[in-house]
């Protein structure tokens, strides 16, 4: 391709970022919907977060996508916040204004209910209490998503319990903090189950629950999708479970940054999530 000065630039900051699968599946988008666009791998270590976020939007970057470690860090970074992204405490989308601020949001929660509207159309969060198994940024977006929606009760278990007692104290619903050798039991009755730790990623130890009380419509969802077919996700099948992989919140919280910074709407697709997977 050939890049000129009218081509729209934008990409993900972390550190490493190699593993990301954000250019894979923006670049999706971009052939799909025919942009002069491009979107980069942007490998920053911590020291130099700060800088470099001001320089990309300096050289002409209509914004970036934020992943780890530099979450929390490009909350403090950007001129203005989201009032979600406040509350969850982290900006994952960094969206260049036209005066050259920057404005920060964050997508997790946002994708983590489009998914399921798509995976698990039946789920209703009014329905049954939901249980979330983390404490760290991911969790905190999943609950505040669900305290949003009116869930009837987040059962939220974490190994490190003052984690999870900050974040039901910060979102002020019905967050219930649960102790992490309490969480097969915290199934009892529940509509949702929802892995938001990094148990079951590879590399990591797997998460070891059963799910023998969970009622037979409850629907498992797990943030992980390295590997796409987790331990969990293959006992939930096993039982009969409806079961969601992490991949489809990745895709869908991508589509706001892809709005912003190209101009058009993006539609998920099983076409895009195959080339993904690639
Ligand atoms: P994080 O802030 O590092 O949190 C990690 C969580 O895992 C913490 O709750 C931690 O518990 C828990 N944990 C780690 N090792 C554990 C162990 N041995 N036993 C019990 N708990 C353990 O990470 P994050 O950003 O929230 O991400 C969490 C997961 O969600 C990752 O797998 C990430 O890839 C995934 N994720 C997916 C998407 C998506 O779009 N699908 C989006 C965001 C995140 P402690 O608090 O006790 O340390």
């Amino acid at each position: 391709m050939i890049v000129t000065a009218e081509t729209k630039l934008a990409g993900v900051i972390g550190w490493p970022v190699a593993h990301s699968l954000s250019p894979r599946l923006h670049g999706f988008w971009l052939e799909k919907y025919r942009i002069d666009g491009l979107y980069l791998p942007l490998g920053v270590p911590p020291e130099h977060f700060g800088t470099a976020l001001r320089m990309f939007a300096v050289m002409g970057f209509r914004g970036v996508n934020v992943t780890l470690p530099h979450k929390e860090a490009a909350l403090r970074a950007v001129d203005e916040a989201s009032a979600f992204a406040r509350r969850v405490g982290a900006v994952n989308t960094v969206i260049v204004r036209e005066d050259g601020s920057l404005f920060g949001d964050n997508s997790d929660a946002y994708g983590f209910l489009e998914n399921l509207k798509v995976q698990a159309p039946a789920w209703r969060a009014q329905g049954a209490p939901a249980v979330v198994l983390g404490g760290g940024g991911a969790a905190r977006a999943v609950a505040a998503a669900l305290v949003d929606t009116s869930a009837v009760e987040v059962r939220l278990v974490n190994r490190t319990r003052a984690r999870a007692e900050a974040i039901a104290q910060d979102l002020d619903g019905p967050v219930r903090v649960v102790p992490w050798a309490g969480r097969a039991k915290a199934l009892e009755g529940a509509g949702l189950l929802v892995n938001a730790t990094s148990l079951g990623m590879s590399g990591q130890p797997p998460l070891e629950i059963a799910l023998d009380v969970l009622p037979s419509d409850a629907v498992v969802n797990d943030l992980v999708y390295s590997p796409l077919e987790t331990p969990l996700l293959a006992a939930a099948r096993a039982r009969g479970l409806a079961a969601v992989d992490g991949l489809g919140m990745l895709l869908h919280q991508a589509r706001l940054g892809f709005a912003a910074w190209y101009g058009v709407e993006p539609e998920v697709s099983a076409e895009q999530r195959a080339f993904v997977l690639g």
